[in-house]
């Protein structure tokens, strides 16, 4: 054996126990690790200051561990670790050596969640050397997080000199007075600790993340679905506990087999594949048998699931691979499901009627159908920390003008109930227990955001119609049945572009003929006799479908799908062109074409559809009274066959999202790289003039859809272009509408054509100039 190679030393808890005179076993039947944890709660419901207790602790858990050295460190506001207490390091260190948040093995250790077990641990490059603390001559290390409903709010740390590597049972012990220690300080035992813990709850803070869903928010933190926080740790009747758990348990497996029997969405918010995977959790016997085991050493049937959980946890985050980081959501959500079921609180239903009027939602994660479970009257905003704008949530929050924020970090650790909060999405932020200042400025913008409402609340009526006379259309984009009437109140003409994927996305699984047959004839019945251009299901890419199986790809973007989905997928495409012939009887349905790379693409649809109408006449249904098909222009190559384009189809509609993103080759969705380009600038401009004078050339109606055409300044420039139809979010309307009453289009076009000619020019800040000049309101 080499000096390099640890030396494993193996020991017990129960052989520990001959080291510690205080702390043995009451009789020779109770599990030892049940009277070490009794032996710590002992200590911490001592007298004395807080300090004092947790000298005690270490002292007491270095011996039974026949560690040289045990340390705790506790979390401040900043995230950073302050060493609280140690036995074997310098005691001068104590209050005085801080990591940063993240630094060295016991920063990572808290950041991770989970336990490092280094022989050597000074060879590890994150190893963190701190000389006021003497740890130089120690080489092994344990490290476990302190942790309480997922969040870490610490970390004990036992040392040796000897190359050891710890034992899982090492690993235990050190869990279990980890849970004894996170209970006495989260109820405010441990005096001037908890401070330092809590102090994280009490501050003003700001959370930066992404917008979900636009808008401004003041209110009141609501948790969706709280921790029940767990404070009764050892039981007084193992047997009770244990039939508690078994109880328990079976309840949990019954409400998931009912869930997935009837693939409810209300509560669970869940797609069948996760309440299948949340089946194969539940059912597993080896999470069952460690919770009975964790009985069996003494703990109630709460802190069995609670330890269980952690430790669980822990093992899955050291695994890369991203399908078991996605189980670490099953496990946390059925560790939560089954303390509900243990304190008697089966959902978070009963919350609801408690929520206030100006509830702030603040979530891990949630599903589109939990959102729609509260009392939309009472919401005002929502924060998730694992969301992006794409999300089903998210989609859902904007169809309910709810301001939302995703990837919010952390934040659930820091905040409580009840706590005060803005969401300010229109930057991103989260301000959390603002201050009186900040409320007030707040509080300011949205009067302001209100009145520019009432604005454009009174322009409902007027017709969109610029200076020299020009009439514009202005439609909505849709997605959702509840974005229908916005239709009427923004005053729109119709729907010019309705995303028919996102009522795919938010179902549990893909909806059948019937059901799709009654969701296009509700939004046909809903707009009152208006255009509505159905676009076919537009998947593949960023739109995931949980119930269509989707390869990886390394460019999705650029990838499997859209129109090229629906060609190979084709009975997916006949199902839907069937539905929408069905729902459009007697009526005019228009149906649009994603992603069309090739003319030739439009045929083979179109060959389809008449197929489809064949069948249903065949069938005893006349189908619509007109049909029209449109194609979205979205990919370049298209620009270089307009003419061959516009043969085959009745209307075209410019998906300028898409389209600038593969015309200027910069993700959408990738803030680096998104803002880089300008759709303002001369080759931008060009490739939406030639879609517009091929539509004149071929007599076929042009609009465009994209968000651009929601944003007042590249309105102008668009109607600059000669685009009289455009298509954007029902919120964008007024704004659109003030601004085409206050243009001169003809103007515009003058200047846009002077200035695209001459090379080198900044095209945005002439029309801004322009509009300034004219009076134009952006
Ligand atoms: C677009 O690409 O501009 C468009 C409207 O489609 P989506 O944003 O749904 O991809
Ligand atoms: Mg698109």
């Amino acid at each position: 054996m080499t000096d390099r190679e640890p030396k494993k030393e193996r020991r017990t808890p129960a052989q520990s126990w001959r080291g510690t005179a205080d702390a043995r076993p009451t009789s020779p039947t109770e599990p030892a690790l049940r009277v070490f944890m009794r032996r710590l709660r002992e200590i911490l419901d001592e007298g004395g200051d807080g300090q004092a207790r947790l000298d005690k602790i270490v002292l007491q858990i270095s011996g039974l561990m026949v560690a040289e050295v045990c340390s705790i460190y506790f979390k401040r506001q900043d995230g950073s670790l302050e060493l609280f207490a140690t036995e074997g390091l310098n005691p001068d260190a104590v209050h005085r050596t801080l990591l940063k948040r993240g630094e060295g093995l016991v920063g990572r250790c808290a950041e991770l969640g989970i336990a490092i077990n280094e022989p050597d641990a000074q060879k590890h490059p994150a190893f963190s050397y701190r000389p006021e603390t003497g740890e130089e001559i120690y080489h092994s290390l344990l490290a476990v997080p302190i942790m309480r409903g997922g969040v870490a709010l610490g970390v004990i740390v036992v040392q040796n000199k000897t190359l050891r590597v710890y034992s899982e049972e090492d690993v235990d012990v050190l869990q279990a007075a980890t849970m004894v220690i996170a209970e006495q300080i989260l109820s405010g035992a441990v005096a001037g600790v908890g401070t330092a813990v809590e102090l994280s709850k009490s501050l003003a803070a700001v959370i930066k993340g992404e917008v979900l869903s636009e808008g401004i928010a003041l209110g009141h933190i609501v948790l969706h679905e709280p921790r029940v926080a767990v404070t009764n740790l050892l039981a007084d009747d193992p047997q009770a506990e244990h039939a508690r758990l078994e109880t328990a348990h079976e309840r949990l497996s019954e409400t998931i087999e009912d869930m997935l029997r009837q693939e409810v969405l209300s509560s669970a918010g869940a797609h069948r594949e996760v309440l299948e995977a949340y089946q194969m959790f539940a059912s597993d016997k080896g999470w069952l048998r460690r919770m009975r085991a964790a009985v069996d050493e003494g703990l109630t049937a709460e802190a069995a699931v609670e330890r269980v959980h952690n430790v669980t946890r822990a093992q899955m985050l050291r695994q890369n691979d991203p399908f078991w980081r996605e189980r670490l959501r099953d496990l946390d959500d059925l560790s939560d499901r089954l303390l509900r079921i243990l304190a008697g609180r089966t959902s978070a239903a009963e919350d609801l009627s408690a929520l206030p009027e100006d509830a702030i939602l603040v979530a891990r994660t949630m599903g589109p159908a939990e959102l729609l479970d509260y009392d939309r009257a009472k919401l005002r905003g929502l924060v998730i920390e694992d969301s992006s704008g794409q999300s089903h949530v998210a989609i859902v929050a904007r169809a309910l003008g709810i301001a939302g924020v995703g990837g919010a970090h952390r934040i659930i650790e820091r905040v409580s109930t009840g706590d005060s909060a803005i969401v300010d999405a229109e930057t991103g932020e989260v301000h959390l227990r603002p201050s009186p200042e900040v409320i007030q400025a707040y509080s300011d913008r949205v009067r302001f955001r209100a009145r520019r409402q009432q604005r454009y609340q009174s322009l409902r009526d007027s017709p969109p119609v610029t200076t020299d006379g020009v009439r514009i259309e202005l439609n909505i984009n849709a997605g959702l049945l509840v974005d229908v009437p916005h239709l009427d109140e923004a005053g729109a003409d119709g729907i010019g572009l309705f995303r028919t994927e996102l009522q795919f996305m938010v179902a549990p699984s893909l909806p059948r003929f019937e059901a799709q047959v009654e969701m296009y004839r509700k939004v046909l019945d809903a707009a009152g006799g208006k255009r509505v251009v159905f676009r076919a299901l537009d998947i593949g890419g960023d739109k995931a479908l949980p119930y269509v199986r989707h390869p990886a790809e390394d460019n999705p973007a650029l990838g499997w799908r859209a129109l090229r989905l629906l060609i190979d997928r084709s009975a997916l495409l006949r199902l839907q062109v069937r539905a929408l012939l069905k729902a459009a009887e007697g009526r005019e349905l228009s149906v649009m074409l994603p992603m069309v790379s090739v003319a030739a693409e439009v045929d083979h649809v179109r060959a389809m559809i008449e197929r489809e109408r064949a069948w249903l006449k065949a069938h005893g249904s006349s189908g619509p009274a007109t049909l029209r098909l449109g194609a979205m222009i979205e990919v370049p190559a298209i620009l270089y066959d307009l003419d061959g384009l516009m043969r085959r189809v009745d209307f075209v509609s410019v998906g300028s999202n898409d389209l600038m993103q593969f015309l200027f080759a910069a993700d959408r969705g990738n803030p680096r790289v998104g803002g880089r380009y300008d759709v303002l600038s001369a080759p931008g401009l060009r490739a939406l003039q030639s879609i517009v004078n091929a539509g004149i050339r071929c007599g076929v109606p042009v609009t465009l859809c994209g968000e651009i055409a929601g944003r007042p300044l590249e309105g102008m420039a668009l109607l600059g272009l000669g685009f009289r139809s455009l298509s954007m979010s029902p919120a964008s309307i007024g704004p659109a509408k003030a601004m085409i009453r206050s243009v001169d289009a003809t103007r515009v076009a003058a200047r846009l054509e002077e200035m695209m000619t001459r090379s080198g020019i900044d095209i945005r800040a002439g029309l801004k100039k322009l509009a300034e000049v004219d009076g134009v309101e952006l």
